[in-house]
């Protein structure tokens, strides 16, 4: 199963910028949720809405985890590693 390509993101201002990769991926009452860490909700900080298509363009490994279901999350621990999913509840 695959989402529309203008489906939004939000996502950390790192991610926006490009200056982190994406390590955490959340789904969760159909809202996605793009971050450079699990650790964003600690630290804080803006989150904005961009359209996925443009992140997948960006980083094509992120197509692994686009058929995330609705109240999963993936998470990896570098760009290079494997994605490793789990229910969020
Ligand atoms: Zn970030």
């Amino acid at each position: 199963m695959t989402i529309p390509l203008n489906t939004e993101a939000s996502v950390c201002s790192h991610v926006l910028d490009g200056s982190r990769p994406v390590l955490f991926v959340e789904r969760r009452h159909s809202a996605w949720l793009l971050l450079c860490g699990p650790d964003y909700y600690i630290v804080g900080g803006l989150i904005k809405a961009v359209a996925i298509g443009h992140l997948l363009d960006r980083d094509p490994s992120l197509n692994q985890v686009i058929d995330l279901l609705d109240g999963h999350a993936a998470e990896r621990t570098e760009i290079t590693e494997p994605w490793v999913r789990r229910q969020v509840t």
